[in-house]
């Protein structure tokens, strides 16, 4: 440090990086982004290394005197590169995409620059502002209840998303004590999934004290989708034990297979039993920007909350999970914290996001969702969803031509397939193509069965990877049939 002009203590640089360092370093890795995500098939698609590889590779120590970018780099792409899984490759088909784009990562980058913490309105009124703006235009464009509006938050994952609906829906179950005076002495709460349902809902009632005893699973019908009458009989029962219903879990597109639950059935149970209905929305919800998908939230106008993921299906790096809530006090006055330290001289109409999430921090993450929706327009985010359903369904009909496989479902982006026989085959088939690591895809069980999942959306996945992948599944199947 030293002193400026006027006398005031300035910090000359930060470690070893003064600015005209940052800037040369930094064009150089925008530099090797753009080209690391025009070529990441020319990776194998999974890490080829073993556990405990990449931690033997690093120092020990803490270097006493800062050491210099290059030398940092030159060990990035050394020790920490060959142990990167690449999500961003085209071949990369298993669990769900990590969309990523050029405009995303700019608002990534920014938003790290500006290093804001929009806990308050006042501690940065346009990360506040812009977040409510965005996820309005979100409302319009994805055809959402309107009383959406005014009330959506950026949550960093899905998972965050319901455990916030989850602490709603207990405390409306528990007529809003639980605030008070915790969980002593109160009525058992339940929660309501079907057998499709993500495990962050379960993972969520454990974090909220309700027990995983008291997660009711509802068995999912032939389609895969949650039996609304089924689980009405569910919550009269504990109705009658005494147990109070506190939140219904529906999914807008399942983990294992984006079947849809039936929301306007489950949406008509809840407000019969006055029990908080959440949506999760968390890939599939990407698709209603196109016009022709948005029948599948048919009844979210029943939903108490509703969440989706852009970081997934929407070009938008990780993370990005959108939240709305029908009666946004209600979630404020779940998570309202508000010592003496966080008051501000703000009207008092203005949102503060610190009471619509867990942390009390909070990254500007709506830039990169506003950068994504003003760059590619309506027309390249329905282009971006449509070309992956396409890609889907070319590879369900290579599937369903070729009698040694047989077509489980396939539903916008995702195909479950198998080949005929046993489990064991399945699985072996599954580690044979990744142990290849040319392409990568996942598993799930399905009606008790073991299912290859083949999920096409990554930002560079194109035709010609799918009919490769299709090519390179047949070459281990060939093997073993
Ligand atoms: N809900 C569903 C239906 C999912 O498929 C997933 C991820 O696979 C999640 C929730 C969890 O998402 P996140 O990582 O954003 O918590």
């Amino acid at each position: 440090m030293n002193e400026n002009a006027d006398g005031n203590r300035k910090i000359e640089s930060c470690g070893t990086m003064n600015a005209e360092m940052f800037c040369a370093a930094g064009h150089a890795m925008v530099d090797w982004i753009a080209d690391y995500l025009e070529n990441a098939e020319r990776y194998p698609v999974l890490a080829q290394i073993e556990p405990g590889e990449v931690r033997a590779s690093l120092a020990n120590e803490i270097p006493e005197q800062g050491e210099t970018w290059n030398r940092i780099w030159k060990d990035f792409e050394k020790q920490i590169m060959p142990g990167v899984t690449h999500w961003q490759s085209p071949n990369f088909f298993g669990y769900f995409p990590a969309n990523v784009s050029y405009p995303s990562i700019l608002g990534e980058f920014l938003s790290a620059g500006l290093g804001v913490n929009g806990m308050l309105w006042s501690t940065s009124p346009a990360a506040t502002e812009l977040e409510t703006h965005v996820l309005d235009l979100l409302v319009d464009a994805m055809g959402l209840p309107s009383f959406f509006k005014g009330a959506g938050v950026i949550q960093d994952t899905a998972s965050s998303a319901s455990l916030c609906a989850i602490l709603c829906g207990r405390e409306q179950a528990l007529e809003w004590n639980g605030n008070e005076s915790g969980l002593s002495g109160e009525s058992a709460t339940a929660v309501y999934v079907s057998d499709q349902a993500h495990s962050s809902i379960e993972k969520g009632a454990k974090i909220a004290g309700i027990g995983r005893e008291y997660v009711r699973v509802i068995e999912s019908d032939e389609v895969c989708a949650m039996n609304a009458e089924m689980l009405e009989q569910v919550i009269r029962e504990d109705t009658a034990k005494g147990i109070l219903p506190a939140i219904v879990n529906a999914t807008l597109g399942t983990t294992s297979s984006l079947a849809v639950d039936p929301l306007r059935a489950i949406g008509e149970v809840c407000r019969r039993y006055g029990v908080w209905f959440h949506v999760d929305g968390a890939m599939a919800g990407s698709a209603l920007i196109c016009p022709e998908y948005q029948a599948l939230a048919d009844g979210l106008e029943f939903a108490d909350s509703y969440c989706f993921n852009p970081h997934k299906w929407l070009l938008t790096n990780f993370d990005c999970d959108v939240m709305y809530v029908r009666r946004p006090e209600r979630l404020v006055r779940t998570l309202s914290i508000m010592p003496e330290y966080l008051r501000a001289k703000q009207a008092d109409d203005v949102i503060n996001y610190r009471d619509w999430h867990v942390p009390l921090g909070r990254r500007f993450r709506a830039l990169k969702l506003w950068f994504v929706l003003r760059s590619f327009g309506l027309n390249g985010l329905r282009s971006h969803i449509r070309e992956h359903v396409r890609l889907a369904e070319l590879f369900a009909k290579l599937v369903r031509a070729d009698g040694r496989f047989e077509l489980i479902s396939c539903r916008l982006n995702l195909v479950c397939f198998r080949v005929k026989g046993d489990d064991a085959m399945n699985d072996n088939l599954l580690q044979r193509i990744n142990d290849a690591g040319r392409i990568f895809i996942t598993h799930t069980k399905i009606g008790g069965r073991y299912v290859l999942r083949f999920c096409p959306a990554q930002m560079n996945t194109q035709e010609r990877h799918v009919r490769s992948a299709w090519e390179e599944i047949l070459r281990h199947v060939s093997d073993q049939v």
